[in-house]
C-alpha cells in the first residue's frame, strides 16, 4: 500500500471503510421515490456507522471513503444511464469546505459506469437543510436552476436524503433541462421516524 488509509468510521489504519464497519452498516430504508424523481436508489441508511461514513465526508473533510462509496453506489446503478450528476450544495458551503462532496462522489460514479459527468444544476444562495428545524426544512426551497440541456436517463447523485424535497427540485430541474427519466442515487437514507434501530 503506498498511501496508508485509515477507517474514515472507526479510525483503525487500513481500509477505508474497515471491513467490521461496513459489516455494521444498514442498507436504506425502502422508501417511495420523492416525486418527480422516476427512482430513488439509496445505498444506507442514514444511522450508525453508514451515518458517520457519510457526516465524516461531508463536514469534516475526510475523503478517505469516497472510493469505497462510490463503487457500492455504482453497483445499485442496473439500467442503462447517459449521464451523472450531481446536486450542488449552496456557493457558501463550496467555498468553505473547498469542494463539493456530491460532485467527488458523483465523478467517481460516472468512472464506474463509463459515461459522462457533467455539472447540470447551479445552485444560488438559498436556504441548505442542514442546521434547519423540521419546519424550516419542509418549507426551505432551495434555489436551483439548469446550466445546460441534457438528454436521456440522468442519475441525480445526493449525499443525503431526508425529506426529499431538494431532490424534487433539482429532479424537475433536470427533467426540464431535457432529461426522459431521472434516477436519484443517494448515499444515506434517513430512517423513517419511528425506526429505532
Ligand atoms: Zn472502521
Amino acid at each position: 500500500m503506498l498511501l496508508a488509509t485509515r477507517c474514515p468510521v472507526c479510525d483503525v489504519a487500513g481500509p477505508a471503510p474497515c471491513a467490521g464497519c461496513v459489516a455494521a452498516m444498514r442498507r436504506a430504508p425502502l422508501l417511495p421515490p420523492p416525486p418527480g424523481v422516476d427512482r430513488c436508489l439509496a445505498l444506507l441508511a442514514y444511522a450508525g456507522a453508514g451515518r458517520e461514513l457519510v457526516a465524516r465526508l461531508k463536514y469534516r473533510n475526510a475523503r478517505a471513503g469516497v472510493r469505497w462509496l462510490a463503487g457500492a453506489m455504482a453497483a445499485l446503478v442496473d439500467e442503462p444511464v447517459d449521464l451523472v450528476t450531481w446536486v450542488p450544495t449552496t456557493p457558501a458551503r463550496r467555498r468553505q469546505r473547498g469542494f463539493d462532496q456530491a460532485e467527488l462522489v458523483a465523478r467517481r460514479i460516472a468512472a464506474h459506469l463509463r459515461v459522462p459527468c457533467r455539472s447540470v444544476l447551479r445552485r444560488g444562495p438559498g436556504p441548505t437543510q442542514t442546521g434547519a428545524g423540521a419546519a424550516a426544512r419542509r418549507a426551505a426551497t432551495p434555489s436551483l436552476g439548469a446550466r445546460r440541456a441534457v438528454a436521456g436517463t440522468v442519475v441525480l447523485v445526493d449525499d443525503v436524503v431526508t425529506t426529499g424535497a431538494t431532490l424534487s427540485a433539482a429532479a424537475r430541474c433536470v427533467r426540464d433541462a431535457g432529461a426522459r427519466r431521472v434516477v436519484a442515487l443517494v448515499a444515506a437514507r434517513t430512517p423513517p421516524p419511528g425506526d429505532l434501530h
